[in-house]
């Protein structure tokens, strides 16, 4: 593990200022040490050697508390730098995942795991705390102090001098030593928490399934065990860390011994004056304190430094080429041809689409239907530009989908998923979605024509009514026909319905089609369907075959 990671600097940028920042206040810290050891061996040995009374070393003592003072006050201004940098490095990076995630698409996060990008994200980042309060700073005193107070030392016994030269750079030889070590170990953590955080996140949601199935008490057992890991996986780094500080420790008080000791001598000698003496004893346990406590910090820091490599790897993982096209078409206007269209998902044998080719004609209403597991949401996520083909192409009117920018097609579409989310937010935040600034006439029009006049009656407030997290407090079917309500209310020249009716009796089914139908006139509409009887409402229907070939049924 690299004591700073270089990519720190890119995707946290207040890293920067906040090194030139240490830098100047860790060489003032050093140079006010080198001031105090000077005014405190100044003080003794004129008081003890030339038997002064206070009166004559009153002046040196006022140097000394305004040495402290200023210790005190700097020591206090770094804390506060690095608290505040700590604060906005999180959030930059944050922002940076965010961003990068969103650019990565729904298909790449499903993938990768939510639990752990929770994880990541929230308790991850924040262990960056230790990192820039702790560490970070005493990374940089650790250079300073050594080089001002070892030249200090050099000026007054080279002996001494020698001394620190040869056990210093001990410590970071032996920090080394253990980082290496260390490493694995913390790595096995954030992967243990990450595994624990997915699974967490699984067993609650799969809660009810799990109770009736009589499985509830089996993934408790579950979730211990992997706590237990966890645990481990801790103390293991715990031990690591309080047996490192040990050595450290002692490899400073055993160097500060080997100097006292020489000084010792050669003053009894006498061939050593009382005063450089002093000096090289105040001075040499504060050359070796900031290396010791990065040792001390450093397992500390490591857990947000794990963490922030977790959010690099994700940061570095290349979005799918875009293009860059604003002018796009209006696909209202001009129809959608998808020629020759393959889609192989990475980690799958079989392609979910196999050059399928099928035509969707522009103002119209256009059904896709084959059997569960062909490829129609997959051809829906192609259409919105989420997963990208592997071979094959789609055409809107005579521009490539490939060339458009993905942000200004998508502003050209309404989009209900095959699991629509509702949002932790009232009725009418969630319908208004996609047309903020919609009144509430027709945020209940688009509601009505949706079949979900009977959500809107059964809240107790209404479109006030707050809906929870996931749409908590609706039924599936309910769920799904706000999300059609919101589509519809976008005002979007395409619609793209992924099974939009899957949890509805076959009549209300025929009812919202038609209404949607009716609402949608004009813009082009593409539902996947999963009854053939829905099929008979729309224009046009495509069939996506398990083969891949094209059949159109007018
Ligand atoms: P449909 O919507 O027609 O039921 P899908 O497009 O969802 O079919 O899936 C087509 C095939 O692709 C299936 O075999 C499915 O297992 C696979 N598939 C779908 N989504 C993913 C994904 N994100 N990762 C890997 N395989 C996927
Ligand atoms: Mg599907």
């Amino acid at each position: 593990m690299r004591p700073l990671d270089p990519r720190l600097l890119t995707y946290a940028r207040v890293t920067r200022k906040f090194l030139v920042a240490s830098v100047i206040i860790g060489t003032a810290i050093a140079l006010l040490a080198v001031v105090q050891a000077f005014a405190l061996a100044g003080i003794i040995t004129e008081v003890f050697q030339a038997g002064a009374g206070l009166a004559e070393v009153t002046d040196a003592i006022w140097v000394l508390v305004a040495v402290i003072l200023a210790r005190v006050a700097l020591s206090y201004l770094a804390e506060v730098v690095a608290n505040s940098t700590a604060a906005k490095a999180k959030s930059q990076l944050r922002t940076a995942l965010l961003d990068h995630v969103m650019k990565l698409g729904p298909v790449w996060l499903a993938r990768r795991g939510e639990g752990e990008l929770a994880a990541l994200t929230t308790r991850g980042i924040n262990a960056l705390d230790a990192y820039y309060a702790r560490y970070l700073p005493m990374l940089v005193l650790a250079v300073t102090v050594p080089i001002v107070g070892g030249v200090t030392i050099l000026t007054q016994d080279l002996l001494a001098a020698v001394i620190v030269a040869l056990t210093l750079p001990l410590i970071p030889v032996f920090m080394v030593l253990v980082g290496l070590y260390t490493k694995g170990r913390v790595d096995r953590q954030w992967r243990t928490l990450g595994v624990l955080s997915g699974h967490f996140l699984d067993v609650v949601a799969g809660l009810p399934t799990l109770a009736v199935f009589g499985r509830a008490k089996a993934q408790a057992a579950n979730i211990r065990r992997i706590g237990d890991a966890y645990r481990v996986a801790t103390l293991r780094v715990l031990r690591v860390s309080f047996l490192s500080s040990l050595v450290l420790e002692l490899l400073a008080t055993l160097s500060v011994a080997l100097i006292a000791v020489s000084i010792g001598l050669r003053l009894v000698e006498g061939n050593f004056t009382l005063y450089a003496g002093l000096v090289v004893l105040i001075l040499a346990p504060e050359v070796y304190l900031p290396l010791r406590m990065v040792g001390a910090n450093f397992h500390a820091a490591a857990e947000g430094l794990g963490a922030a490599e977790g959010v690099f790897e994700v940061l570095d993982t290349e979005p799918p080429a875009t293009g860059s096209r604003t002018d796009v078409p209006d696909p209202s206007r001009v129809g959608i041809e998808i020629r020759d269209l393959s889609v192989e998902y990475a980690d799958r044998g079989a392609p979910a689409l196999d050059g399928f080719s099928g035509q969707i004609a522009p103002g119209r209403m256009t059904a896709l239907v084959g059997p569960s597991g062909s490829g129609k949401t997959t051809l829906l996520n192609v259409l919105l530009g989420f997963v990208q083909p592997n071979s094959g192409e789609v055409r809107i009117g005579d521009v490539d989908l490939a060339e458009l920018d993905p942000d200004a097609w998508r502003a050209h579409v309404a989009y209900v998923p095959q699991r629509p989310r509702l949002l932790s937010m009232s009725l009418r935040d969630n319908v208004a979605l996609g047309a903020p600034d919609a009144d509430d006439d027709r945020i209940v029009a688009a509601l009505t024509a949706a079949g979900a006049t009977d959500v809107l009656d059964s809240l107790p407030d209404g479109l006030d009514t707050p809906l929870g997290e996931g749409g908590h407090g609706l039924s599936v079917g309910q769920q799904r026909r706000v999300a059609v309500a919101r589509a519809l209310l976008r005002d979007a020249p395409l619609v793209l319905l992924d099974e939009p009716t899957a949890a509805l009796d076959v009549a209300t089914e025929a009812d919202v089609l038609a209404a949607v139908k009716e609402h949608a006139r004009g813009r082009t509409v593409v539902v996947v369907a999963h009854r053939t009887s829905l099929a008979e409402l729309a224009d046009d229907v495509v069939v996506v075959p398990e083969t891949g070939a094209i059949r159109v049924v007018e």
